[in-house]
């Protein structure tokens, strides 16, 4: 028999921690709650029964009507948004329910975002819409699904209780799953306050829990910095190759494992546009897709400063130099796969200069082109994504000729290049579609947007309607903060 979340064993761990890391705060009831989504893998992965009718009262486990845990608890945090010291912010509305042991013997955080008022909630109600959850439900997934580093979510539960965004929306709540939530502003809270030994504890406890390999070295601060500093690089690479854009790259919302975090107003870019702006709350294109790296060593900076009492200034300083170098070393990496190479060499670098400002004259279709050019059957078919289709033949002659000095057989070459180059990534449409229709009742796209999304390499032909270009209507769609 498996457990189900009301009676698998609680691990704790975070909740452990004394209490000036967080308030313990039960989650605030909402009626009616149904369950519109499931991740039924991911359950199994949690040790759970995956059958959602195994579990008893699984809505109200799930929507925080019920609790398991018995120190459910906001965390408190503080951050920069938008390149100003904000002070304060904390989990305004996520709380904490579950701890429970995967089956890699990994401990789990169960968060139900959505949940209602905490200490932390500020001018906020401690709501989430449905609109906002859908998205972060199925973006957890779709990352996830591309290999991207990610806190996962288990399951989208709604309600009918009325929240006000700019106009009457719906509640709901997201049970999002990850070892960890800690964010930089976590550091830079204690960093702030003036609290150094509860700073230096956090960092042990960060340390202990996942980093170990750092306490054995010189020094244990230091090589924290510098993996944080790795994992974060890695996964913004990660984002470029995919063309994702995170939308809100306040130090708040960045993960202490590299993990994407917060889902708000994210969008996969359609045409390529290296500026394109996918927060329409983002008026000076602070976090534009391709200011994405640079605002990862803007943040690490925020991180670094939180260390200089535990490292020295200069080790920590010469770390955050290295993050351009270790940045473009991970980018070429992705590009080295999306182009499939057997290795990158520094000239290859131009080769792709030359491609983005095609690219960009042309709009084209950043996840069509790439699968495109991982099959060389359709590879007559690629100058047609361009507007100055001479320049782009040329192109495809250099690149043909670098191919040539490639030791991959054509075969060799397509699978590994088919296994880089997603054919699926959630569109801001695709997401909208399932919006409108859960809107009117019927779930079924969430369901069948994960079931694709969480196979993005495969050339499935149930799935092939998503696999095409933005239509016309998707222009006009537009995300904010306000979710
Ligand atoms: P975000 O922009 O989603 O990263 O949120 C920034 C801060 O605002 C965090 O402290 C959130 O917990 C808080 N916050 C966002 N939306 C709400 C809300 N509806 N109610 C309470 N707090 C919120
Ligand atoms: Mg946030």
């Amino acid at each position: 028999m498996k457990y189900t979340l009301a009676t698998a064993p609680l691990t704790l761990r975070f909740s452990l921690l004394p209490g000036h890391y967080y308030s313990i705060v039960a989650p605030m009831p909402l009626p009616e709650p149904q369950l519109l989504a499931w991740d039924a893998e991911l359950a199994e992965h949690l040790g759970l029964d995956p059958d959602p009718a195994a579990h008893p009262r699984l809505a109200e486990l799930l929507v925080g009507n019920l609790l398991r845990h018995e120190r459910p608890l906001a965390s408190v945090y503080s951050g920069h948004q938008f390149g100003q010291w904000a002070g304060q912010l904390g989990d305004g509305r996520a709380i904490l329910v579950a701890e429970l042991t995967d089956v890699n013997g990994e401990v789990q955080e169960i968060q139900l975002k959505g949940a209602g008022l905490t200490p932390y909630s500020r001018m906020g109600d401690g709501r989430a819409v449905l609109r906002s959850s859908i998205r972060e439900y199925l973006c957890s997934a779709a990352m996830a699904g591309l290999g991207i580093p990610t806190t996962r979510a288990l399951s989208l539960v709604g309600s009918p209780e009325p929240v006000w965004r700019e106009t009457r929306e719906t509640a709901a709540v997201v049970a999002r799953v990850a070892p960890t939530f800690l964010r930089f502003g976590h550091f830079e809270h204690f960093y702030h306050r003036g609290e150094p030994e509860a700073l230096k504890a956090l960092a042990d406890w960060t340390i202990e829990h996942f980093y170990p390999d750092c306490a054995a070295t010189a020094s244990p601060y230091l090589a924290l910095f510098e993996a944080v500093r790795d994992r974060t690089a890695g996964m913004i690479a990660d984002w470029m190759a995919v063309g994702f854009c995170h939308g809100v790259m306040n130090s708040d919302n960045m993960s202490m494992l590299g993990l994407t975090l917060d889902y708000g107003p994210f969008s996969f870019l359609d045409g390529f546009d290296a500026g394109h702006i996918c927060n329409h709350s983002d008026q000076h294109g602070r976090y534009a897709f391709n200011q994405q790296p640079q605002i990862g060593l803007w943040n690490l900076a925020c991180l670094a400063q939180t260390l200089v009492k535990l490292v020295e200034l200069d080790a920590l300083r010469a770390a955050l130099d290295q993050y351009q170098t270790v940045f473009e070393a991970a980018y070429a990496e992705r590009l080295r796969r999306k182009f499939g190479l057997a290795e990158w060499r520094e000239t290859d670098w131009p080769l792709f200069t030359r491609l983005l400002e095609l690219m960009q004259a042309a709009g084209t279709d950043w996840t069509i082109f790439w699968r495109t050019l991982s099959t060389p059957a359709r590879h007559a078919t690629l100058r047609d994504q361009f507007v100055d289709r001479d320049a782009f033949d040329a192109w495809f002659t250099d690149y043909t000729a670098r191919l040539a000095a490639d030791p991959q057989t054509p075969a060799e070459r397509a699978t590994a290049m088919l296994s880089t180059n997603p054919r699926l990534v959630l569109r801001n449409h695709l997401a909208e579609v399932a919006i409108r229709k859960a809107s009117d009742g019927d779930n079924s796209e969430i369901d069948r947007l994960q079931r694709a999304l969480a196979r993005p390499f495969d050339d499935d032909a149930e799935f092939d309607d998503l696999a095409g270009p933005a239509p016309d209507w998707a222009a006009a769609l537009s995300v904010s903060c306000s979710s």
